[in-house]
């Protein structure tokens, strides 16, 4: 991996900025492109010395021109809280549809390995649980997070499709909620609220009744998953994510237990079409990648909330 290039759309992200840490780590050059919409310079600034790293304010929607060689395209930006691509839902379409054109059409010219993000939220609201990567989902293309559901499944469908046409060597990760550093304390999603209301001392807002499931994996083993996939040919949708299953009411307890704190739980609406359950099968990564999460919910979240601590 050692003086290979990578370039990593929505690399000043949460997930992207981490994945710009380990790849420097690993000696490879990285080109980060991003164009703020969701992400931040603060997630980069670490690396805005380091020698093997460069900075593109850059909408990848738009044209990409790049004079390198590339080994990796990582296309990894888009808005991906519910808030945010509910904020910016033509944006969100458009980085999924024409930003995964432009990134494909960058790997193609350099003959480099395209990578692409994709999601869970692929499933919808899934009727097969836990969901395997065979699941071909239950979406509802026209509700609010269609903008979000089905660009990645588009952007899914033309990454096989280069693949199939072009010959190129793509991956396909189908990223399950993940958490950690880095996250936006207001972007919405269930762990930075939770930990935002702990810390301020202001009750938890549990969404519906809070029978809803996720399965939350910590940001590291994520990242080791990614990295393992980018040394891995496996060109099929994999699942990356940590299969325990905990109920919302559930994580809302867990999380004032942990910090000790006396907050009290409010219930406000159900969002639309919010997934009633979700856990990955993540048999396929076991196997290809000998891929598994290490890092359990506790040690992980009391990791997030001292870096929550520290930078609200
Ligand atoms: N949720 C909640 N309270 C919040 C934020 C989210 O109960 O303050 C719920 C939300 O309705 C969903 C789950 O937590 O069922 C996870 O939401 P998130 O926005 O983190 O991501 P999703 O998995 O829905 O994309």
């Amino acid at each position: 991996m050692k003086r290979k290039t990578a370039l990593i759309t929505g690399g000043a992200g949460f997930i992207g900025s981490h994945l710009c840490d380990r790849l420097i780590n690993e000696g490879l050059r990285v080109i980060c492109l991003d164009n703020l919409i969701t992400g931040s310079v603060a997630n980069i600034e670490s690396l805005a010395k380091a020698r093997n790293f460069r900075f593109i304010e850059h909408n990848v929607s738009k044209y990409i021109s790049i004079k390198e060689k590339l080994d990796f395209v990582l296309h990894f930006a888009s808005p991906a809280s519910p808030e945010d691509y509910l904020k910016f839902p033509i944006q969100t379409l458009k980085v999924g549809s024409l930003g995964t054109h432009n990134s494909l059409g960058l790997a193609k010219d350099k003959k480099a390995v395209f990578i692409l993000a994709s999601t869970s939220e692929v499933y919808g609201d899934p009727l097969v649980h836990p969901q395997p990567e065979s699941y071909w989902g239950n979406v509802n293309p026209i509700g609010v997070r269609g903008c979000y559901d089905e660009s990645k499944r588009f952007a899914e469908a033309i990454t096989m499709a280069y693949h199939r046409v072009h010959r190129m060597d793509t991956r396909i990760i189908r990223i399950f909620n993940t958490y950690g550093p880095r996250m936006r304390i207001n972007d919405g999603r269930v762990i930075p609220n939770f930990m935002y209301q702990v810390l301020k001392g202001r009750p938890l807002t549990v969404y519906g009744r809070g029978r809803q499931t996720r399965s939350f994996c910590y940001i590291s083993d994520l990242v080791e998953g990614i990295f393992g996939l980018m040394k891995a040919r496996v060109n099929v949708p994999v699942n990356l994510g940590n299969p325990n299953e905990f109920s919302i009411m559930e994580l809302a307890r867990f999380v004032i237990r942990l910090t000790g704190t006396n907050s009290k739980i409010i219930f406000k609406p159900l969002p639309q079409d919010d997934p009633r359950q979700r856990q990955p099968d993540i048999r396929l990564a076991r196997r290809m990648l000998g891929w598994s999460p290490k890092v359990q919910l506790k040690e992980g979240l009391e990791l997030t909330v001292d870096w929550f601590r520290n930078h609200s």
